[in-house]
C-alpha cells in the first residue's frame, strides 16, 4: 500500500471512534467472535452493555477482554493516533503541546506498548544460529567521575546479531564470562560461527562452534572480518535513545527491546504490528529483580517455560 494512502487511512481512523473501534474489533476476532477461554464460536450470546457469554463454559466477556487494550480507557480514535505517533517516535512531552490529553495518560499508554513489545520479544526469543556477531557496549550519558566499563550511570548491553537476520540485545550487570556465557549458551545454537572481539570472556566459544576473533589495530580490523552488523545496531539504538533524551533507568530494558523490535521489523508496517500486539493476550513475563545490593536494578530474564535465569 502506498505510504500516503496508508497515512490517509490512519487519519480517517483517528478521526472516527466507531471506525477505529471496528478496526480493532475486526483484528481481534479475525472473522468470528469466539469465547476467549474455550475458543467456542457457535452461537455466542449477546448481553447488555456490549458483553457476551459463551454457552459452553458460561464465560462472560467483552470484545477486548484479556488483551492489552482491555487496560486502556481512552477512545479508540486516540489509540490509533497515539500508536501512529509512537511509530514515528514522537516522545510524550512533545505530544502534550499538540493534544489536549494529560501527559500521564500518554506516558501510560506508551509504556503499555513497550510492555507488549517486551513480553512478545521474550516469548518469541529463539536460539540464533549461523553466522553470529557477538559484542557488548555501554549506554549512558557523559558523566564526570569514573570512566570506562564500570562507570556509574552507564548500562552495559550485550548483543547477538545473526547476519542477515535478527538481533537480540540484553542489559547485563557486567561483561564477565559468568554473565555473558550463560546468555550465549541459552540463545545461540551449538555449531554456529561466532565473530567476536578479543575480550577474554569469549575464549571458551571455540568449544561451541567456529570462533573468529577480530583483531583491531588503530580501530581497523586487520583480518578483514568485522562486526559491522552489530555496530550498526549500536548506533541505531544510541540514536533512538538520544532522540528520547534519556530514559528512566528502571524502564531501560523496555526501551532496549522497543529499539530491538524497531530494528528487527524495520522493513515492515510497524503500526499494524503494534496494533496486533496490543490485541494479543500473551501473559506478561515475570521480571524479578535481584535482592543483592546493586546500584541499579537489573531485570533477570526469566521466561515462562524455563526457570533458568541469567
Ligand atoms: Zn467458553
Amino acid at each position: 500500500m502506498p505510504r500516503n494512502i496508508q497515512e490517509n487511512r490512519l487519519f480517517q481512523l483517528s478521526n472516527s471512534v466507531t471506525k477505529s473501534e471496528a478496526y480493532f474489533r475486526a483484528r481481534r476476532w479475525q472473522g468470528r467472535r469466539h469465547c476467549p477461554r474455550c475458543k467456542y464460536q457457535r452461537k455466542i450470546y449477546h448481553l447488555k452493555g456490549k458483553r457476551f457469554r459463551c454457552p459452553r463454559c458460561l464465560f462472560t466477556f467483552r470484545d477486548f477482554t484479556g488483551t492489552y487494550l482491555e487496560r486502556v480507557k481512552i477512545p479508540f480514535s486516540l489509540i490509533v493516533y497515539l500508536i501512529n505517533l509512537f511509530v514515528l517516535g514522537v516522545p510524550a512531552f512533545r505530544i502534550v503541546k499538540e493534544l489536549d490529553v494529560n501527559k500521564k495518560t500518554i506516558e501510560k499508554f506508551f509504556r503499555l506498548i513497550r510492555e507488549a513489545i517486551y513480553n512478545h520479544s521474550l516469548i518469541k526469543l529463539k536460539q540464533l544460529s549461523g553466522e553470529l556477531e557477538i559484542d557488548k557496549t555501554m549506554f549512558g550519558g557523559r558523566r564526570s567521575g569514573k570512566r570506562g566499563w564500570g562507570a556509574e550511570g552507564k548500562q552495559i548491553v550485550f548483543g547477538i546479531y545473526q547476519r542477515n537476520g535478527k538481533i537480540s540485545a540484553f542489559p547485563v550487570s557486567s561483561r564477565s564470562e559468568d554473565t555473558l556465557l550463560p546468555l550465549i549458551k541459552r540463545y545461540t545454537k551449538k555449531g554456529s560461527i561466532y565473530y567476536t572481539d578479543e575480550w577474554r570472556a569469549y575464549v571458551s566459544l571455540v568449544f561451541r562452534g567456529k570462533h573468529i576473533r577480530i583483531t583491531k589495530e588503530k580501530g581497523k580490523s586487520i583480518n578483514e572480518q568485522n562486526l559491522n552488523g552489530l555496530e550498526g545496531f549500536w548506533s541505531y539504538a544510541k540514536h533512538w535513545l538520544y532522540h528520547y533524551r534519556g530514559v528512566p533507568r528502571k524502564y531501560f530494558h523496555y526501551y532496549l527491546k522497543e529499539i530491538e523490535f524497531r530494528f528487527n521489523h524495520r522493513e515492515e508496517n510497524l503500526f499494524e504490528k503494534i496494533a496486533q500486539l496490543l490485541l494479543t493476550s500473551e501473559k506478561p513475563i515475570k521480571i524479578t529483580f535481584p535482592k543483592r545490593k546493586q546500584k541499579f536494578s537489573q531485570p533477570i530474564y526469566l521466561s515462562q517455560r524455563t526457570k533458568s535465569c541469567v
